[in-house]
C-alpha cells in the first residue's frame, strides 16, 4: 500500500516515516513539511533518522495525497482540515491523530467520509484504545457515587489542554453512564470552588520535561478508589497504530472509524 506522511518532519513525523520504511505491505510514496520549513528538499527517510528512502520533502500536499492510497496526519489543527478536504477530492483515506480540533475541523471529518475511509483517533495507541474501553465499562458499572477524574501529564511543547486522550476518556466515561459529557466536564478549578458537584467529569492537566503521555482514570468513592492507567514511554506506539489503520482502511466504505473498528473491539 502507498502511504503518504504529511508534516514528516515533526515529533510523529518522523516515527510515521520510521514505521511506514519498516512495516511490510506498505511503502512511503510521499512526504510533506510546513511550508517554509527548512526541511523541504531533504530526503524524508534520512530526516527520520532511517537513511534514504527516495522520498523528497514537498510543501505541496496535493500531488502527494494525489499519488497514495492512504495519507497518515499527525500536524496542526488548520493543516488537517485542508489535508481532508485534499484526501477526499483525491480519494485517498485519511488517517489523523492532530488533537485541538475545533468544530468546524471536526465537521471537516465527517466531510471527507463522505467519499472515503477516515480513521481518526486522539489516540492510536493499542493501550489507550483498551483503557478507553475499560473506563466506559467501568463507568457503566459505578454508579456516580464514584467521582470520575482524569489525571494526565505530557511534555511542555504540548499546545492543547486536556489531551485529545483524557478526552477521549472523558466521553468513553460519560457514554458508559449515559450521560452528556460536555454538560459534565470540569476542566477548570481555581480559587473558591465549592464542593465537588455529583456526577462532574474532573481533568487535571501536568506539563513538564519530555513526558510522553500518561493517563490516568480515578474512580473515587466512600471508601474505595479504582485507578485505570496507561503510560506510554515511546512515541513509537502511535505510529504503529496510526499504520496499522492506514493499512486496515483498505477495502473500507467511506465512514468514519476509530481505533476500536480498526482492532475489531467494537460490540
Ligand atoms: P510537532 O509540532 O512536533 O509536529 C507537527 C508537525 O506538523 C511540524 O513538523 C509542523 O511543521 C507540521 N505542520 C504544521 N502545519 C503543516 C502543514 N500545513 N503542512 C505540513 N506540515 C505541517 O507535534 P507532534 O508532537 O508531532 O504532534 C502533532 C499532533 O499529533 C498534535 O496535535 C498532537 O497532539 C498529536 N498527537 C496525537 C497522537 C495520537 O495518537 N493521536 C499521538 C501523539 C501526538
Amino acid at each position: 500500500m502507498k502511504i503518504a506522511v504529511v508534516g514528516c518532519a515533526g515529533r510523529m513525523g518522523r516515527m510515521l516515516v520510521s514505521e511506514v520504511m519498516s512495516r511490510e505491505g506498505c511503502v512511503l510514496s510521499g512526504a510533506t513539511g510546513r511550508p517554509g520549513s527548512d526541511f523541504i528538499g531533504m530526503d524524508a527517510g534520512v530526516v527520520a533518522g532511517k537513511g534514504e528512502s527516495g522520498v523528497i520533502i514537498t510543501d505541496d500536499p496535493a500531488p502527494v495525497i494525489a499519488e497514495a492510497q492512504a495519507v497518515i496526519d499527525f500536524t496542526s489543527p488548520d493543516a488537517t482540515e485542508e489535508h481532508l478536504r485534499l484526501a477526499a477530492q483525491a480519494g485517498c483515506a485519511f488517517v489523523g491523530g492532530t488533537t485541538g480540533l475545533n468544530e468546524t475541523q471536526k465537521n471537516a471529518i465527517n466531510l471527507a467520509a463522505r467519499h472515503v475511509p477516515v480513521v481518526f483517533a486522539a489516540n492510536m495507541s493499542v493501550g489507550v484504545t483498551l483503557l478507553g474501553e475499560l473506563t466506559r465499562k467501568v463507568a457503566k458499572v459505578l454508579g456516580d457515587d464514584y467521582d470520575i477524574e482524569i489525571v494526565e501529564m505530557h511534555h511542555r511543547h504540548k499546545v492543547d489542554a486536556p489531551s485529545g486522550t483524557a478526552l477521549l476518556l472523558g466521553h468513553a466515561a460519560a457514554d458508559g453512564r449515559g450521560v452528556d459529557h460536555d454538560e459534565k466536564k470540569q476542566a477548570v478549578r481555581d480559587g473558591h470552588t465549592g464542593p465537588r458537584p455529583r456526577g462532574e467529569i474532573g481533568y487535571a492537566t501536568l506539563r513538564g520535561g519530555d513526558v510522553v503521555g500518561e493517563h490516568t482514570v480515578i474512580f473515587a468513592a466512600e471508601g474505595e478508589r479504582i485507578e485505570l492507567t496507561h503510560k506510554a514511554s515511546a512515541r513509537q506506539v502511535f505510529a504503529a497504530g496510526a499504520v496499522r489503520a492506514a493499512l486496515w482502511t483498505k477495502g473500507q466504505p467511506a465512514a468514519v472509524y476509530d481505533m476500536t473498528d480498526v482492532l475489531g473491539l467494537k460490540d
